[in-house]
């Protein structure tokens, strides 16, 4: 029997020209629009505990992929850091940019900024508050304004189908490096309106974006710790542009997501290195299925990136309409327990249809962890004792490395 729908959530065709979709939400599945969220805890975890990014507070992990990384991944991913470079420069100095025109007194740019943004390829723009308590500690100088522009740029759909695989690898980064592009474009004509705009690389975050999206409406946060997003859900690649634009912001709403989530569990269930778990914990002020770093990490980095669990996920491959249609409709989960949603092939490891899980083992986990500091002295550990004890030669090295490290000014501490 059809369930009741409580309301009927209206979003824009994705291309120029499509029919725009209508989201049924069933009764059952009504939580708050957005994220169940308590501000309070969300402050305090931003003063007293401050997100950092992973490229600093994760650095032995990064620093040690590469040592894992097949040679045609190592290729890709030395390319696409190349690639990278100039964006992540231009992008680095673009809140310093005046802007080309004054401003017009009193006109809101809020569509003027959305129909180009859409325009120029982005599947998702939203508007919202500029919220600080998600910026990484050491951006928090940097980023500049007070409204952010989301963007999410759509990862190309039969690539993602692929995953794992060096092709959706090429999907992954290469929406980030198109992303990337198209947002520094996209500053310009903010500019010229009148107003600055600060791009915050897609390449280099500035923070976590997620809760910036969830609150500009253009999805919520799935049990897979990615943004669902109404057309390709978790298959979009997430920047945001900072800006003094006059602008409107938008209200993040409820799609049933927090509740479906607990209903579907395809990813957890699917998940290759039980990274995902069922329950939701409160965590910095949020309540959300928290994601094992130290279990998903290691499989991401041996593994062609992983992303099982964007690949299994119903309202990536159908879209919301569809899934949440089937839901009022049957009060199932669109394509769950099929091999079409659920099988995927694990390089080395074979074909896993759904029910099936490949045995991962303990080693894999043992990588590891924290900052370059902690990764220098794991690997000076790890030479004492091949070596039998110190030598000179290895106590100069690290000194040495050290050194360098400090004049990088990359010396860092784990707050871990
Ligand atoms: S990327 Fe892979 S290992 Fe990590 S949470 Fe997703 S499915 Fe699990
Ligand atoms: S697979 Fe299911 S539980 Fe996981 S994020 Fe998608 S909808 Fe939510």
């Amino acid at each position: 029997m059809a369930k009741p729908i409580s309301h009927v959530v209206n979003r824009h065709g994705l291309k120029s020209g499509a029919p725009d979709v209508a989201i049924p939400v069933a009764e059952d599945l009504v939580t708050v629009p957005g994220s169940p969220t308590r501000e309070r805890d969300v402050s305090f975890y931003s003063r007293e505990y401050p997100l950092e990014t992973q490229n600093i507070e994760k650095a032995a992990d990064r620093e040690w992929g590469w040592t894992i990384y097949t040679p045609e991944v190592t290729e890709y991913r030395r390319g696409h850091d190349v690639a990278n470079k100039p964006l992540i420069d231009a992008a680095a100095i673009s809140g310093d940019i005046p802007p080309t025109v004054e401003p017009e007194a009193g006109l809101d740019v809020t569509e003027m900024i959305r129909t180009r943004a859409e325009e120029v390829g982005f599947g998702e723009v939203g508007f919202t508050k500029y919220d600080r308590h998600y910026t990484f500690e050491s951006k928090k100088k940097w980023a500049r304004f007070s409204s952010a522009i989301c963007l999410a740029l759509e990862q190309d759909f039969d690539q993602t189908q692929s995953i794992p695989s060096l092709e959706a690898e090429f999907a992954h980064f290469g929406t980030y490096e198109v992303a990337g592009a198209l947002a520094l474009d996209l500053s310009e004509y903010v500019r010229s309106l009148g107003y600055h705009a600060q791009v915050h690389s897609p390449n280099d975050n500035s923070g976590i974006y997620i809760p910036l999206f969830v609150a500009a409406g253009l999805g919520q946060l799935g049990a897979n710790g990615q943004l669902l997003s109404p057309h390709f859900g978790s298959r979009a690649r997430l920047l945001v542009i900072t800006t003094d634009a006059l602008v409107t912001h938008d209200e993040p709403i409820d799609y049933g997501i927090n509740k479906f989530c607990d209903t579907c569990q395809v990813c957890v269930d699917r998940c290759p290195a039980r990274a995902l778990v069922k329950d939701r914990v409160w965590w910095r002020g949020a309540h959300k299925n928290k994601l094992i770093y130290d279990r998903c990490r290691p499989v991401m980095v041996t593994y062609d990136g992983c992303g099982i669990c964007m690949k299994v996920c119903p309202v990536q491959k159908f879209g919301m309409q569809s899934v949440m249609e089937h839901y009022v409709e049957t009060g199932e989960v669109l394509g769950k327990g099929t091999d079409d949603l659920e099988g995927y092939e694990l390089s080395g490891k074979g074909y896993f249809a759904s029910g099936e899980l490949p045995h991962m083992g303990n080693k894999i986990f043992d990588f590891p962890h924290g900052t370059k500091d902690d990764w220098l002295f794991h690997q000076f550990k790890e030479k004492l004792a091949s070596n039998g004890g110190p030598t000179t030669e290895d106590a100069v090295e690290f000194a040495e490395q050290v050194a360098a490290l400090v004049a990088e000014g990359e010396s860092t501490r784990s707050d871990e």
